[in-house]
């Protein structure tokens, strides 16, 4: 746990984050600046890269991981039009940062991590955070939730190479799903809708995410 001394640090980086790297490039929904203003950064960072916090770039997290950039969390989160009844479900979890900003955004927040490492830490973090609207699945998320549940919302994190069927099946009518879809490298953001059992999708921006590894995903 961060002391608050050390937190009281991260406040003007924290503020500049929303004015220059949320807003300032276009962010407007209010409820998701607010979430990502009440979320200390810092607390999911390690601590030998805990300065850059609040750089927007993705950091190091161990296990190959990183934790996404600002911008790409508000900008993913935005774009999902979240409402306080949603029940959104996240494929990998890594720091627990969206995680947590989801927690803040809806109703509930199923989230799933394939290595059990951070899955626990993010938990962690969350439980201290006093976050308690989410549930933990160590496994493939390319198969979606192990038990049978529908989502208002479906975020992925990690590159897939085209977005896995048990992903739509599990997503309610008129509900939506982002995730970057490409190979490695430079990935393509994409928005799907469900409506009347029919996919349409948008394409947002290009991104770079590290791969999901998994039965729909890239091979381990
Ligand atoms: N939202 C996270 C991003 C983490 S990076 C954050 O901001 O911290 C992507 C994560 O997906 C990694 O933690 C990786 O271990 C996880 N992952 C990769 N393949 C997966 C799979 N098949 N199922 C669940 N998680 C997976």
């Amino acid at each position: 746990m961060i002391k608050p001394e050390e937190t009281d640090k991260f406040t003007g980086a924290r503020r500049k984050m929303l004015d220059i790297d949320l807003r300032g490039r276009g962010i407007q929904d209010i409820r998701v600046l607010r979430a990502m203003e009440d979320i200390r950064r810092e607390a999911f960072v390690p601590a030998n890269v805990r300065s850059q916090a609040y750089s927007d770039r993705p950091l190091p997290i161990g296990n190959e991981q990183t934790i996404s950039q600002p911008y790409i969390v508000a900008l993913m989160t935005e774009k999902l039009k979240l409402s306080a009844d949603s029940q959104v479900l996240e494929i990998g979890t890594g720091s627990g940062y969206q995680t947590a900003v989801l927690g803040k955004l809806v109703k509930k927040v199923f989230t799933i991590e394939r290595l059990g490492e951070l899955s626990e830490s993010a938990r962690k973090i969350l439980s201290e955070l006093g976050i308690n609207n989410v549930e933990f699945y160590v496994g493939d998320g390319s198969c979606g939730w192990p038990q049978k549940h529908k989502f208002d919302r479906i975020i992925v994190t990690a590159a897939v190479p085209e977005l896995p069927p048990r992903l739509i099946e599990q997503l309610n009518e008129d509900g939506l799903i982002i995730s970057p879809v490409g190979y490695s490298g430079v990935q393509e953001l994409i928005l799907y809708k469900k409506k009347k059992n029919k996919i349409s999708q948008t394409s947002i921006c290009s991104v770079r995410f590290v791969s999901l590894l998994g039965k729909y995903g890239f091979q381990e």
